[in-house]
């Protein structure tokens, strides 16, 4: 069972975990793409792995109920915020790359990077393999927690070492093959959280590179809607001959609107926060596309979003 409210003792223990004070009551819609979200009741920055591991070891001893927030381009925080502690590791972004005698070059990346940024230092170095990240927003550490990845390819694919913590305290190694991994999912340990993560990557031609990233940019721009914040998409692909954007589509969604929200008229899978949109405007049209779907096609669709609940006893 996890307490509701954070003590001011308890917030005095945190602050001396942490290097610098956690905040109180910040409006998670600034913590979030979908600009969308209520007051968290504190909000910690730890800067250093052994900071993150013994906070997260200190709301388990303390029965504290906490959320690891990346940089939120894949949630949705309810209108009343989030009760308990949100951690976030935005602070860790320390990258490192040690290149072998064989060409292959190790990029690791703490769990605050963002992916952009390694995927940007990976193409600039003149290494193939990411090259289809480009353009997904959000950090290492939620890139993995997602399994995140476009056009067949994902941050898993790529990934040879985890570095976790996990709420004993305790960091953990884990090397491809000792996670399972699919669509839109990683299996790692339970109450664990990324600290850093390893991708090897191999030489290619700088000119093949450019002109793979210039293709995945302009797929990107006519794909997607710009200029609204948003999560990306929504749903996850009901099947790989099934894309959720063409099925909510054919479903007559594409712009309807709830609130401030509404239905993407370039992307149907998209949901974009067009007016001061509150998380009830984007559950509304989530709930109506989900049951349009299921009575008109039969299809169940998943959320690919993560809907964070503002209080219930685990997240
Ligand atoms: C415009 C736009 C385009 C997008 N395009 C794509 C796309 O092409 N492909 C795609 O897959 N996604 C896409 N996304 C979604 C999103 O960018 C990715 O899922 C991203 O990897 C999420 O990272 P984040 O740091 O923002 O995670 P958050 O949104 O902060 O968190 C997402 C989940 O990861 C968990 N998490 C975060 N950090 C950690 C950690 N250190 N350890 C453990 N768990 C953690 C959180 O608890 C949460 O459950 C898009 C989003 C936007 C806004």
């Amino acid at each position: 069972m996890f307490c509701l409210k954070i003590s001011e003792t308890q917030i005095e223990q945190i602050s001396s975990i942490l290097e610098t004070p956690p905040l109180r009551g910040v409006p998670l819609k600034n913590l979030t793409s979908f600009r969308v979200g209520g007051p968290a009741d504190v909000v910690a920055f730890p800067r250093e792995p052994v900071s993150f591991a013994r906070l997260l070891s200190f709301v388990k001893d303390e029965g504290i109920r906490y959320f690891v927030l990346g940089s939120g381009t894949n949630v949705l925080f309810d209108d009343n915020g989030f009760r308990g502690l949100v951690v976030t590791p935005l602070r860790m972004k320390r990258l490192s790359v040690e290149r072998n005698g064989s060409g292959l070059t190790r990029i690791t990346a703490q769990a605050g990077t963002p992916l952009p940024l390694v995927v940007s230092r990976a193409c600039r170095l003149g290494l193939t393999g990411m090259e289809s990240l480009w353009g997904i927003p959000g950090s290492v550490g939620g890139a993995v927690a997602c399994n995140a990845g476009a056009s067949g390819l994902s941050v898993a694919d790529l990934t040879t070492k985890l570095e976790l913590v996990n709420t004993d305290g305790k960091t953990t190694e884990l090397k491809k093959g000792d996670f399972e991994y699919g669509y839109r999912f990683c299996n790692l340990p339970p109450d664990s959280a990324v600290l850093q993560a390893s991708f090897e990557l191999y030489p290619a031609d700088s000119n093949e590179i450019e002109r793979k990233l210039q293709e995945v940019k302009t797929r990107r721009r006519l794909t997607q809607p710009r200029g609204y914040p948003n999560a990306g998409c929504v749903f996850k692909n009901p099947a790989t001959d099934i894309p959720a954007g063409a099925l909510i589509e054919k479903l007559g969604f594409k712009g309807t609107s709830c609130g401030g929200a509404e239905v993407s008229k370039v992307h149907a899978n998209f949901i974009i926060n067009r007016n001061k949109a509150k998380a009830r405007d984007i559950l509304f049209l989530i709930n109506k596309i989900v049951e349009a779907a299921q009575k008109e096609t039969g299809v169940v669709l998943e959320l690919e979003i993560r809907h964070v609940k503002s209080s219930e006893d685990h997240v």
